[in-house]
């Protein structure tokens, strides 16, 4: 995509009542704009980050054999009375209509999947499954101070799954421990997100807890680095040594929750009277697990451990392009030929390319490329063109190196 195309462009101050790294620098850099506090809109470069990212999770949920649907956010009144939840959800969204009718915004989905489900659930031959979406969620968070970690609004993509009886449960859920250690490895979190155990609530001893240490967390965990797990600190009274390995001397850590698995057996299957036959036609509980994550928590969590000083860092999986060329303008006109010639190839050879083709100066368009944070830059320029190399500076790390087109094309393709 041509930079001079891009309908938004990077600014020079974010807003002064935001706090949040994560919000500042994807404020200043074009990739969200923000609507009021903890509601956001996603900008051309911000949603295709989010999209990648959404993207890792479907496929890893279609693994996990999840069957992706989307419901509704307006949820009727009746429904989340059955479950209670109604009157004891304080976060709980609640609008009403001209006819006097209530509805909740959803902040979660059991009460809709649930009698979902019981519509498709007879027998034990029904079970087991699991379905999922990516969907918007509204909570009334008092502090929305903590950028797109904390929305208003936000999307998340939330799975349920279904089971006969709890040890068909138990062995699921432990599968998508698995599972979404693998979407936090491959969407660049893996090395500082510990499955961690928190309180499950009345129905279970733990629930647990994907938590990704940072400074702008708002978790205290305890870890325990011979396990790589760790333990919520609302938990640790009844916790304190490691419960994997037994180990005491755990180190103390700022996190954020990432995400959550909750084995919710037949708290939400009661109430809708979620039940199925058995081989004997006895009626029996169906159990049920869920499985959340956060898509801007994990965006936001990104730029919290992985930007700097000069701005947003993104990891090749979730970038919003692979490289980022910038032309150095010229009056030559073979500037922009050669640049236009690299943009075809790389394109042509499936790499995602950001060409930045205004007429800017220099130093101005390597600052806002160090902001946007694409993982390469390639500059074109008289110099590059005379020396027959491209200049390849890599933003993580700060390398520079000189190559030509067939490497340049070969480090993209590689990557
Ligand atoms: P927290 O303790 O941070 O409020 P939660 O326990 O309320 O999180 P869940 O209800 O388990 O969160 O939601 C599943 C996932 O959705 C979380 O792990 C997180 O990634 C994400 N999430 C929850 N609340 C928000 C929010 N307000 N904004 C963005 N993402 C959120
Ligand atoms: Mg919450």
């Amino acid at each position: 995509m041509k930079q001079s195309q891009l309908f938004t462009k990077a600014r020079k101050e974010a807003p002064a009542d935001e706090v949040a790294k994560n919000a500042k620098l994807l404020i200043r850099a074009g990739f969200v704009d923000k609507l009021q506090a903890g509601v956001y809109t996603y900008l051309p470069l911000g949603l295709r980050v989010l999209k990648n990212i959404e993207n890792i999770i479907r496929e890893e949920m279609n693994k996990a054999g999840g069957q992706e649907i989307l419901m509704p956010s307006l949820h009727p009144k009746e429904l989340w009375q059955t479950t209670g939840r109604w009157d004891t959800m304080d976060d709980l969204y609640k609008v009403s209509d001209a006819s006097g009718r209530e509805n909740a915004l959803g902040p979660t989905h059991e009460e809709i999947v649930v009698p979902l489900a019981k519509q498709f659930i007879s027998s034990y031959r029904d079970l087991p499954f699991a379905t999922y979406q990516f969907q918007n969620k509204f909570r009334m968070e008092l502090r929305a101070k903590s950028g797109i970690l904390r929305g208003r609004e936000f999307i998340m993509k939330d799975m349920y799954s279904f089971h006969r009886d709890e040890a068909d449960l138990a062995a699921y859920y432990e599968m998508m421990k698995g599972v979404y250690a693998r979407v936090f490895e491959r969407v660049g979190l893996g090395e500082r997100t510990y499955l961690t155990f928190a309180s499950g609530g009345s129905f279970s001893k733990y629930s647990h807890e994907f938590q990704t240490v940072t400074p702008a967390g708002e978790d205290t965990i305890y870890v325990c680095d011979a396990c790589r797990v760790a333990v919520n600190k609302e938990i640790i009274a009844d916790q304190d040594t490691c419960p994997s390995c037994g180990k005491s001397d755990l180190r103390e850590e700022t996190a954020i929750e990432v995400g959550n698995i909750f084995d919710l057996k037949s708290r939400f299957s009661n109430p809708f009277k979620l039940t199925y036959k058995d081989e004997e036609g006895k009626d029996q509980t169906v159990v049920m697990g869920c499985y959340g994550i956060g898509l801007g928590r994990i965006l936001g969590t990104v730029v919290e451990v992985l930007g700097d000083d000069n701005g947003l860092v993104w990891p090749q999986a979730i970038a919003p392009f692979a490289v980022h060329l910038v032309e150095i303008s010229s009056a030559d006109a073979s500037v922009r030929d050669g640049a236009e010639k690299l943009y075809n190839d790389l394109t042509q050879e499936g790499v995602q390319v950001l060409w930045d083709d205004r007429e800017a100066r220099a130093g101005e368009k390597f600052a806002e490329s160090d902001l946007i944070g694409i993982p390469l830059r390639v500059v074109v320029s008289e110099k590059t063109l005379a020396a027959g190399t491209f200049e390849a500076k890599n933003r993580a790390t700060g390398e520079v190196s000189m190559v030509d087109r067939a490497e340049l094309i070969n480090m993209c393709t590689t990557q």
